[in-house]
C-alpha cells in the first residue's frame, strides 16, 4: 500500500514530498509502512532517517492505534543497523517538538553510527 498516505495537499511535510518522489533523496530502504533515507546534513558517517509514510507529527501526537507502526519502525532501525554494519554500536534519536530541536514536523528517527558517542554523554 505504498500510496496510502500520498496526496496530503499543501500541508505536506518535506518528508511526505520525499516519500511521494516530489523531492529527490537517497532512499536506502522502502517498505509499506516507512522509508529510510540518508540525512542531507549527516552528523555521523552513517546518518539515516527512518520515516513512517503516515504523517504523524511527533511522539507527542502518537496514539494507541500507532503502536504497531512504532514497533515496526524500531525493527526497521534494527535491521538497517545490521545491514549497515553498525549493530555493535549506534545511536537512535527522535528530536521532539521545538524545545527538543525538531525541525521537520513529520515523525522520524535518526539512526547514527560509525562515530564514537561513548565520551559524549547525552
Ligand atoms: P529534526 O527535525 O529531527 O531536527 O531533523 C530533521 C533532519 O532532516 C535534519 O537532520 C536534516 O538534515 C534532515 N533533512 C531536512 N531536509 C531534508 C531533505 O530534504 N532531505 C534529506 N535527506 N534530509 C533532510
Amino acid at each position: 500500500m505504498a500510496g496510502l498516505y500520498q496526496g496530503q495537499g499543501m500541508s505536506d511535510s518535506i518528508f511526505t514530498k520525499i516519500i511521494n518522489r516530489e523531492i529527490p533523496s537517497e532512499i536506502i530502504y522502502e517498505g509499506d509502512l516507512c522509508i529510510a533515507i540518508n540525512d542531507i546534513h549527516p552528523q555521523a558517517p552513517i546518518h539515516i532517517l527512518v520515516i513512517p509514510r503516515k504523517p504523524l507529527v511527533n511522539l507527542t501526537e502518537v496514539e494507541e492505534s500507532d503502536k504497531d507502526l512504532l514497533g515496526h519502525l524500531m525493527l526497521v532501525i534494527s535491521k538497517l543497523a545490521h545491514q549497515q554494519g553498525i549493530a555493535e554500536g549506534f545511536r537512535v534519536v527522535a528530536n521532539n517538538g521545538r524545545g527538543g530541536g525538531q525541525a521537520v514536523f513529520h515523525l522520524h528517527f535518526h539512526l547514527m553510527g560509525r562515530k564514537s558517542f561513548s565520551e559524549q554523554g547525552m
